[in-house]
């Protein structure tokens, strides 16, 4: 039978049982979906240890040699075996507890094969439960080559499909793939090109290695097939939007130009200068705009975005501007209302907090087309926000919207669709920007507005509390203002929100001279913006909040920003928050408030926010930090797909390689059509019919 189609249930050794908890626990249908699932790692068991060997608890190793001596201590439960095993130059202990002492046969003067993995104890390594086998009864195919290991789990492990199960399963599969093989994916060109092995033999390899340079060969190959097929589909789909038609904006009429030349109070950076201009190639195209714009937390995105709006308008299209939360979405359209002064373009905001009455208006405002720019929040994709004639919708994101969401924006203009701009609210690693974003052409803003002096960053001791008042009050006598965040995690909001709220109140009772607002995201909006407010204002000199702060928000007066129990915040998060301040002309701080007893991880997070202040740099460490772990499979890092081998954290050069070769094959034939092809656009289709979340980036 035919491995691509063949059912698991008749694969040797699976059977119906074991096939449905198959199915159901790593999601295979076929006995190809089987063989891509792949081992974890392995152990070479081609290689025999003497005892001083061994060096560390993480390799499993195997060793031949006899039993000195062995005894049992103590009764029922507690009992265990131990055992002094030889290597005719050393010696090491081996332990057994408890069921699996019965099944144990010792005998002296008999040579064994011990495999296990050694682990310390008393400050010597030792063996628990190693598996020893008589040398009678090695057989060659024991000590040969590679070992995998696969994962599994409780449920696969009830039904005989442990490690060693699911091995003895793909052994048997392997040999069937040797003899018939499976359909090659990657064309002849390509796999010669980057010299890549073939797929069934990397599949072969990939589970039983001949050798370590094998199984190199054998995960580059897999690897480089996973990432060219997602580049494929992202290029391919930006390929499509960039042949879709869209609206032409040519002209850089009255408004950008007035703008420019009087309403702007600085001059634009050069980075800004480069991305405005990347932008409005696009907007004369003729085709339709679908561009991410990244740029670190104060590098002026806003600008960019209000310039790009201008140039719609003054082409005769309307614009829209979407924010992830009212307090940001508000403080867009404040701040873009105040530099467009008196300039007769039209601003309207539209929330989740507008009321109806309000809305009316709005409504027909952008149907009639007397409403220049709409800023909002996610309620401006709603059904009944319809426009004249939308030309650019920006968004101004703090993670991936849905392409759902990105698509109603699309069909916001029934003529074309309009034009996309994606700002991001802090870097991305360049390999999450090739994946999630891969989609669209990229803008990078590198270069921040000049005069800024860099955020003075430092740790802190959460018991240093008095220092810490007395830096605060200090601050404040300077006239400066400060933030101070508590984490809010969303599983255990309320008993969280009761830190914030004591800490407010203590903080209340620390500085009875001052005044101080509280914010959260749990308060009705009118009291949000009230409390906002009051802060930007200058009315009150803290602002206790949670992290509804964290986006974009912009008090240049704002100088200090301590977050309290920093250690529970991700890299990227401390980085959000610590750009708020760090605005205005003054030396700006940010204090880490920390316990002492922080994980190496956490002590590392707290390093880098320490060291630098290049936001590009850090959301690299934070990747580097928080690893393949965190980003498997999970929608909140924005990855829209599974990665089964390859990793965008250790495999940015095949992720680089991949792309480029799905790169050459589109730009060819952007629409796979012709007849070579048709592989691709087979496999394609395959994937978008079995990978459920791939369905969400088409
Ligand atoms: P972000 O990229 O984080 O969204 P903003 O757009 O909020 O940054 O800009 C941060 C601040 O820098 C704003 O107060 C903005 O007016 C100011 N700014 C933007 N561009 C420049 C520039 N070229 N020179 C001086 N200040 C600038
Ligand atoms: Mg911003």
């Amino acid at each position: 039978m035919d491995l691509t189609t063949q059912n698991i249930m008749y694969c040797k050794s699976v059977g119906s049982k074991r096939a449905d908890v198959l199915r159901k626990e790593l999601k295979v249908e076929t006995a190809l979906d089987l063989l891509q699932v792949y081992p974890y790692k392995y152990t070479d068991r081609s290689k025999f240890y003497k005892i001083a060997d061994i060096e560390s608890e993480d390799t499993s190793v195997q060793i031949i040699g006899e039993f000195l001596s062995w005894e049992t201590i103590g009764v029922g439960r507690g009992q265990r075996l131990s055992a002094t095993f030889t290597d005719g130059y050393s010696t090491i202990e081996c332990v057994w507890f408890g069921g699996a002492i019965k099944y144990l046969q010792l005998s002296k003067g008999v040579r064994y094969l011990l495999f296990g993995k050694p682990s310390i104890f008393n400050h010597t390594y030792n063996f628990t439960h190693p598996e020893i086998t008589p040398m009678s009864k090695v057989t060659a195919q024991m000590t040969q080559g590679f070992e995998p290991d696969y994962v599994t789990s409780e449920k696969m492990k009830a039904v005989g499909l442990n490690s060693k199960g699911i091995r003895v399963i793909m052994r048997e599969l392997v040999l069937q793939l040797r003899q018939q093989g499976v359909p090659e994916i990657i064309g002849a060109d390509v796999l010669e090109r980057y010299h890549l092995m073939g797929r069934t033999e990397a599949l072969c390899q990939i589970h039983f290695p001949t050798n370590n340079a094998m199984l190199q060969k054998a995960r580059e190959r897999l690897k480089f097939e996973e990432l060219f097929y997602v580049q494929l589909r992202l290029i391919k789909q930006m390929k499509r939007s960039e042949a879709t038609e869209g609206f032409k904006m040519p002209i850089v009429g009255k408004r950008f130009n007035y703008f420019y030349s009087e309403c702007l109070p600085f001059d634009l950076t050069n980075a800004q200068k480069r991305v405005l201009h990347e932008i409005h190639s696009d907007l004369k195209s003729g085709h339709q705009m679908n561009r991410l714009l990244q740029g670190d937390v104060g590098s002026g995105k806003t600008v960019v975005a209000l310039f790009a709006m201008l140039l719609a308008i003054d082409n005769g299209y309307q614009a829209c501007l979407m924010a992830p939360t009212e307090i940001l979405a508000s403080q867009h359209y404040e701040n873009i209302r105040r530099m467009l002064k008196d300039t007769p373009v039209q601003v309207a905001l539209l929330t989740g907090s507008t009321t109806k009455v309000q809305r009316k208006p709005i409504h027909q405002g952008l149907q009639e087309g007397s409403i220049d720019i709409l800023i909002g929040t996610h309620a401006l994709i709603e059904d009944d926000v319809q426009f004249n004639n939308i030309g650019l919708c920006i968004i101004d994101e703090q993670h991936r919207f849905g392409v759902a969401q990105r698509s109603k924006l699309w069909g916001k203009n029934p003529n074309k669709p309009p034009h996309i701009l994606v700002m991001t609210a802090t870097p991305i690693p360049r390999t999450l920007a090739m994946t999630t974003y891969g989609d669209l052409k990229q803008s990078v803003i590198d270069e921040l507005p000049p005069g800024r002096k860099p955020i003075h960053t430092i740790q802190y001791g959460l018991d240093r509390k008095q220092s810490l008042i007395h830096f605060l009050r200090d601050q404040i006598e300077q006239g400066r203002q400060a933030y101070i965040v508590y984490p809010i995690i969303k599983e255990n909001e309320k008993l969280n929100l009761k830190d914030l709220e004591n800490g407010y109140n203590e903080w209340v009772q620390t500085f009875p001279e001052y005044k101080i607002s509280m914010l959260h995201g749990q308060m009705k909006s009118k009291d949000k913006d009230a409390q906002m407010q009051r802060f930007i204002s200058g009315e009150t000199q803290i602002l206790v909040a949670t992290t509804v702060i964290e986006v974009g928000v912009d008090v240049p007066n704002a100088s200090v920003m301590v977050i309290v129990n920093a250690e529970k915040f991700g890299l990227s998060q401390l980085h959000q928050l610590r750009g708020r301040v760090g605005r205005g002309a003054d030396q700006s701080y940010c204090l880490l408030l920390t316990r002492y007893d922080l994980s190496k991880d956490t002590r590392k997070r707290m390093d880098v926010m320490v060291e630098t202040n290049n936001g590009f740099r850090i959301a690299e460490a934070d990747l580097q930090l928080r690893g393949q772990g965190e980003l498997e499979g999970t929608r909140q890092s924005g990855v829209p797909f599974d990665l089964k081998i390859a990793s965008l954290v250790t495999d940015g050069q095949i992720l680089l390689i991949a792309r480029q070769a799905a790169e050459d094959i589109l730009h060819k034939d952007p629409n796979l059509e012709d007849s070579f092809n048709e592989m691709y656009k087979r496999r394609l289709d395959v994937l978008r019919m079995t990978i459920v979340n791939w369905g969400d980036i088409s």
